[in-house]
């Protein structure tokens, strides 16, 4: 096997015979971690300066200009390289450390930088870290210096109020400073041991205990000063405090008589241990880390100097500094997500797309041959579309409606006018019902179209053999005009004649890839998202800030509002009654199965179980079906078939008919467990009825009686309006979980709010100003900026190094 270190060797020698950085794939800063990973793994913490020197060379080597600065940089890491120190021996001050139950003593207070230590060094670089607490800290998600920098306090608690024992009150939190009268450990009758101190400031005398800490006796002993910070407690009638917050007062004041910062922990993380490691890490790496935003653009928006904002957000002098301090950081985040979104525009449009020529007697005639006339909403929206389609700068809209505002016939119209023009268009939806079901629409939209019919093909995982194959001839010499389709349209061997209109409908249930994914398959053919998630508008400015818009804000005619209801669990039999009433009627219902689980399998089962329940002995006279995610995609659609047949009076399904499905005769809904589902999710179910002319219901049982979630539910009992719904969702659940799992790409945001419109805006309109100075990000200056957006949009692919100590 050969060593980390032969390995490097030959690729350096490799290098050495042309010095262009062409010796391992994507140069060697690419190399940098892997060696860190392997090397550091063989030699063990004791050698990490060394791995780590190894490594800095290496990022710095892929940045150098020339081969001549390449020779030279390359003779010094070969000989560096020939200077391993003796292997790996295991640290034993830790296990000693741990093997003593307690918290393991804080680290020594001055940081041991080496002359090689980055602010991308593994935390094991810092005294009193070793390779035990670095895996504990791992969980927490820091493993860099860096990452410790960035690793925000939750919250601070306010210890800066000082009082005098004589004035305590209790329940109040306070932080006292204090001499020691009198200390002693004895054990409890539980078998456990109390550390009891007395203390005094001159006013009056207070009583502390902590449980279990003996060994608390040895610093905190008669004479010494020390500051408490805590709530004050009682115990026999005496004011006391249990387990406060306490340090001695010869030092600067970490844990008491401030803003205390708190952070999340874990097992064998104490507080107080992680307060004093970011304290030291603060002092010493704030001050060389790289302020990556823009002069211009800091003294514009009036922001705290980055090494300011690192120390007060963590160790803030004031409330006044800590929201300083955080405004910037949070301006942060959201200026790099912008210039990455604006970046991406950029790039798309650089190179320009294919111009559709449109005649606008083609687009009328088509128009007119619809079914209905289209709302003016719709119209406005189809009229966007059409100018962005006749220019050669790719489109890339997104189409924004309520549940049944009618975005599948504007999509339609644009397909139809794509094709009309001789070019083809597809449309990919998140399911194959949902596929199905737009193929179908779609088919009979297009049917009374002027001139060729267009030819329409629907492919998803369930069409096979022969006939996929046909489709995919079919696409190839673009005999087929228009495909609709799910996920298959991706596929590798799927290849278009020319596609110029990429539609994909309920776009957030897609991930980014997947929409570049079908972008690819035609040459920067022009996109049209569509959604019906109502995005309040400080997530559309800060996520799809790269798309245009178009809102269709208006229902077709003829649309009566669901009338929504809030039932208890116990009046659940009224409520079935109600649903066959309804069924009597000549109608059709649904009846959604709790969320029990994110997981289909869960799901499934549940529903599986609900719908034999309900079968046998709530409706045996009636014919229900089952709809769930685990089905097979042909039972799938044959279920879904034999319901809009009305072959079905009740479909009982999981949240699977959550996206799109139009079953004009549904009038009815029943959503057990409720409270389960998000209200942008409940109002997307809700949009499954009133389709039709017929008044429509929905009735939501809660499984949970509590006030916030009767709360949430009564809001989408008040009100039909999915803006607002969204808007109360993301202020809720945060954007996480308002957009599902599934948007991926986007990068983390640990402090801006995705509320806070104001502070977007401000972020969006200076990224706007000073991405016109730099579109490339190709200035040096800006170095900084690119790799940070880079890193924030591509975590994996970005080279990580950010300054170095001097
Ligand atoms: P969504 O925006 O939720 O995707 P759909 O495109 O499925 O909505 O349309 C919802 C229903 O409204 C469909 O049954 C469709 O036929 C009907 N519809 C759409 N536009 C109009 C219109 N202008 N007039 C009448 N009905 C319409
Ligand atoms: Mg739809």
């Amino acid at each position: 096997m050969t060593t980390p270190v032969e390995k490097l060797t030959n690729i350096l020698r490799l290098e050495a015979e042309k010095y262009q950085d062409q010796a391992v794939l994507g140069g060697l800063a690419r190399y940098a971690d892997t060696w860190l990973q392997e090397a550091g793994a063989a030699f063990g913490s004791e050698a990490i300066d060394w791995v780590e020197g190894i490594a800095n060379r290496l990022r710095t080597y892929s940045d150098l200009p020339d081969p001549a600065a390449r020779q030279e940089a390359m003779n010094t890491l070969r000989e560096a390289l020939k200077a391993p120190p003796s292997p790996r021996r295991e640290q034993q001050t830790e296990s000693k450390q741990d093997a003593l139950k307690t918290e393991p003593p804080a680290p020594a207070p001055s940081p041991s930088p080496g002359h090689r230590t980055s602010l991308d060094s593994p935390v094991t670089t810092l005294r009193g870290v070793g390779p035990r607490q670095s895996k504990r800290l791992a969980k927490l998600g820091i493993h860099t210096i860096h990452d410790l920098l960035y690793s925000f306090p939750r919250r601070h608690d306010d210890y800066s109020q000082l009082k005098t024992i004589n004035r305590l009150e209790y329940g109040e939190e306070v932080t006292i400073i204090t001499q020691v009268w009198d200390a002693g450990v004895r054990q409890t009758r539980g078998g456990g041991n109390l550390f009891k101190a007395t203390l005094s400031d001159g006013t009056g005398f207070i009583t502390i205990t902590w449980f279990n800490q003996p060994y608390l006796a040895d610093t905190i002993t008669v004479g010494k000063q020390i500051v408490i910070s805590g709530k004050v407690d009682e115990y026999l009638g005496q004011l006391c405090f249990n387990s406060p917050e306490w340090e001695l007062l010869e030092k600067e004041l970490l844990h008491t008589a401030r803003l205390v910062p708190v952070y999340p922990l874990t097992q064998g993380i104490s507080g107080k241990w992680l307060r004093q490691l970011v304290k030291r890490s603060v002092d010493y790496w704030s001050k060389r880390l790289p302020d990556h935003l823009p002069t211009s653009v800091c003294q514009e928006a009036g922001l705290m100097d980055l090494e300011t904002a690192i120390v007060q957000i963590h160790f803030p002098d004031n409330k006044s500094s800590l929201e300083k301090a955080r405004y910037r950081l949070a301006f942060d985040e959201l200026f790099v997500l912008q210039i990455g979104l604006l970046r991406q525009k950029h790039l798309w449009r650089s190179e320009p797309g294919k111009p559709l020529s449109v005649n606008d007697d083609v687009r009328q005639t088509l128009v007119d041959s619809l079914p209905y006339e289209l709302t003016n909403a719709q119209k406005k929206a189809l009229g966007q579309i059409v100018s962005d389609l006749c220019t050669d700068r790719p489109m890339n809209r997104l189409l924004q409606g309520d549940v049944g505002s009618g975005k599948t016939v504007v999509a339609a119209v644009a397909m139809a006018l794509a094709m009309a023009a001789g070019s083809q268009a597809a449309m990919m939806a998140p399911t194959e019902i949902l596929a199905e079901q737009h193929y179908q629409t779609i088919s009979r939209l297009l049917e009374r179209a002027p001139g060729r019919r267009p030819t329409v093909r629907l492919l998803t995982g369930s069409v096979t053999g022969q006939e996929r194959e046909e489709i995919y001839a079919g696409l190839e010499d673009g005999s087929v005009d228009i495909v609709v389709g799910t996920h298959a349209l991706i596929q590798e061997n799927v290849q278009f004649k020319q596609l110029v209109l990429a539609v994909i409908d309920e776009q957030h249930r897609f991930g980014v890839e997947q929409r570049a994914a079908l972008r690819q398959k035609g040459y920067n053919p022009h996109l049209l998202v569509m959604t019906a998630t109502p995005i309040p508008r400080s997530l559309e400015l800060t996520l799809w800030g790269h798309l245009d818009v178009s809102i269709i804000d208006e229902m077709p005619p003829g649309r009566r509002p669901v009338t929504t209801r809030l039932i208890l669990p116990t009046e659940r039999e009224r409520a079935y009654a109600f649903v066959r009433g309804q069924i009597e009627k000549g109608h059709q219902a649904f009846i959604i199965c709790p969320l029990v689980e994110e997981s289909d399998k869960i799901e499934a089962k549940a529903a599986i179980e609900e719908h034999e329940r309900l079968q046998t002995h709530i409706f045996p006279d009636l014919r229900l079906g089952l709809l769930h995610g685990r089905m097979k995609g042909d039972d799938k659609e044959a279920t879904m078939a034999k319901f809009v047949r009305g072959e079905l009076d009740i479909l009982v399904a999981t949240s699977v008919v959550e996206v799109g499905i139009d079953v004009p005769n549904a009038t009815a809904m029943l959503i057990e467990g409720a409270d389960h589902f998000g209200l942008a999710q409940l109002h997307q179910f809700r949009g499954r009825v009133g389709r039709g002319e017929h008044a429509s219901y929905c009735l939501l049982v809660s499984d949970s009686s509590s006030p916030e979630a009767q709360e949430r539910l009564q809001a989408v009992e008040a009100t039909n309006d999915g803006f607002e719904l969204a808007q109360r969702d993301l202020e809720m659940r945060g954007p996480g979980e308002f957009l599902g799992t599934r948007q991926s790409g986007f990068p983390d945001l640990k402090l801006a709010s995705m509320t806070d419109l104001p502070l977007i805006e401000a972020a969006r309109e200076a990224a706007r100003r000073f991405f016109e100075t730099d579109p490339e990000l190709a200035h040096p200056d800006n170095r900084l900026l690119a790799r940070k957006v880079q890193a924030a949009f591509d975590p994996a692919q970005s080279s990580k190094g950010e300054g170095e100590a001097s």
